[in-house]
């Protein structure tokens, strides 16, 4: 018995079914080493890291239902070796029958026939549905770390980019238009009867087709009615939906819920000269911010970005990646948020999940959009990282004038809470509140008699009803923000 279930686990480790990866086969070693003396990317990966992921990762990778399924452990090599040479599923699947130094990678013989490249779409809906990627990266990270090729507490670096959403960027009369077709399609799959009773029998022409901009009205006048139209048939529709004598579960569809937002978003009800009431477009100015705003009914999430020249519609990914000298740069985190998301509101974020995964640099190089006097604190004392970004310089009239006095020439007695001018002069007043996002600072004054009569007035203060004014944040991070501003102005 021992002999038949060893002799089924060489089997089925050798193919592409169920059980993961076994040693690479005798036959298949040789060729493929008489093939790629020098080696290549599938071999050098097999070498390197070993098989790197196990079914037992992947357990729920199996589908539910159907005939033994692939192994995830195989099929997620798969898609590795796939993005690595950019090819299709269909030259992926002919790769994985045909090519030596695939089959080495993935330990096949070489009669191995694979699968039909259909698996591979299936493979990648499982692995969204069950959130899979992180524990592929993590997989991989943990190999790169067992074979020393990721240091712990080395260095790192963080940078977004953006990323398009699959739509296609529509303007306003378009989305609002593809907001109503998508709804009144959801409908037509769900409820086709109700919908036939009760649908214009405009709307079928008017919402039949795709609605593209050439075949939109050209005249200004023209596309107000138009955009008026759709702002009333979306209206209706919502009032039939949400209805008594509508069929439950109608008004909570993911489709006819968008609509809602949208038209609550792109529309507004007014009077009309006749004391009736009509459906128009809002004043662009009037819509809510971008964070909120939906830019397509076919992917709710997106959001429109900007960045210098930069103009989207989709989201933003932020990147970490180690630098160390000498070693592989390797992704250890990743992130997508909105597009609206501001950097610096993202570095904690950043911090905590390589903190939970245990990939926490020492030193984390970053642009200036991630870096702020709070965060140059936080990492240190909370996750003991080194932030190293260029910070903001200080912005006041003083610092940029030749011969003004900035922050940088007063004195601060943070014990006695006293502030020392240039010419000596002591502050009078010294307060904490809150700036306008909520973070604690502390305001210090002069007083109005010592200022009015100094003698260096013009290179400190305009006010003329009370003395100089700064405004300080907690010690720790105003020492922190000197010492960086100082530190990034040496050649070093
Ligand atoms: S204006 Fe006031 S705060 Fe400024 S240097 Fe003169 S005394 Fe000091």
């Amino acid at each position: 018995m021992g002999v038949v279930i060893g002799c089924l686990v060489g089997v089925w480790s050798v193919s592409l079914r169920a059980g993961g990866f076994g040693p690479v086969p005798e036959t298949t070693a040789k060729v493929a080493r008489a093939a790629f003396p020098e080696g290549c990317l599938a071999i050098r990966l097999r070498d390197a890291l070993g098989p790197v992921f196990t079914d037992t990762d992947f357990a729920d990778l199996f589908p539910a239902r159907g005939k033994p399924g692939l192994s995830p452990a195989m099929l997620t090599m798969v898609l590795l070796l796939q993005y690595s040479e950019d090819l299709s599923d269909r030259q992926t699947a002919q790769a994985v029958a045909a090519r030596i130094d695939w089959k080495y990678a993935l330990g096949l013989e070489l009669t191995d026939t694979g699968f039909d490249h259909s698996v591979l779409s299936e493979f990648r809906d499982r692995l969204v549905e069950h959130g899979a990627g992180q524990r592929i990266l993590d997989r991989v990270l943990a190999a790169a770390r067992e074979q020393r090729l990721l240091k712990a507490r080395g260095r790192a670096r963080t940078d977004a980019t953006h990323v398009l959403a699959a739509i296609r960027e529509v303007n306003r009369l378009e989305l609002v238009g593809e907001t109503l077709r998508a709804a009144l399609n959801e409908l037509a799959q769900v409820a086709p009867d109700w919908l036939a009773e009760h649908a214009d029998p405009e709307w079928f022409d008017r919402y039949g087709r795709p609605v593209e901009n050439y075949r939109l009205p050209k005249a200004e006048a023209e596309r107000q009615a138009w955009a008026t139209q759709v702002g009333a048939d979306g209206a209706r529709l919502w009032q039939l939906v949400s209805g008594p004598d509508a069929p439950p579960g109608l008004v909570t569809l993911p489709q006819v819920q968008l609509l809602r937002r949208v038209w609550i978003q792109e529309y507004q009800i007014t009077g009309t000269p006749d004391g009736g009431q009509i459906v128009v477009m809002r004043d662009p100015k009037d819509r809510p911010p971008a964070a909120l705003r939906v830019v397509s009914p076919y992917d709710p999430d997106a959001r429109t970005g900007m960045k210098r020249q930069t103009v989207w519609d989709g989201y933003k990914l932020h990147l970490t990646e180690t630098c160390d000298p000498g070693a592989p740069r390797l992704i250890t985190h990743v992130q997508t948020t909105h597009t609206t998301l501001t950097d610096f509101e993202t570095t904690d974020n950043v911090h905590t999940g390589l903190a939970e995964r245990d990939f926490l640099p020492a030193q984390h190089l970053v642009d200036a959009g991630y870096v702020t006097a709070r965060h140059l604190v936080t990492c240190r004392e909370k996750y003991q990282v080194e932030l190293v970004g260029p910070v903001m310089p200080d912005t006041a009239r003083q610092a940029g004038a030749a011969e003004g006095y900035a922050l940088a020439d007063f004195q601060i007695d943070w014990h006695s809470k006293k502030v020392t001018c240039p010419q000596g002069t002591r502050s009078v007043r010294w307060s904490s509140e809150n700036n306008q996002h909520g973070h604690p600072i502390i305001k210090v004054r002069f007083a109005a008699q010592d200022c009015r009569s100094c003698p260096a007035r013009e290179k400190c203060t305009r006010a003329t009803s009370h003395g100089r004014t700064l405004k300080l944040l907690p010690q720790p991070e105003h020492e922190a923000l000197t010492h960086a501003r100082i530190e990034q102005k040496t050649p070093a």
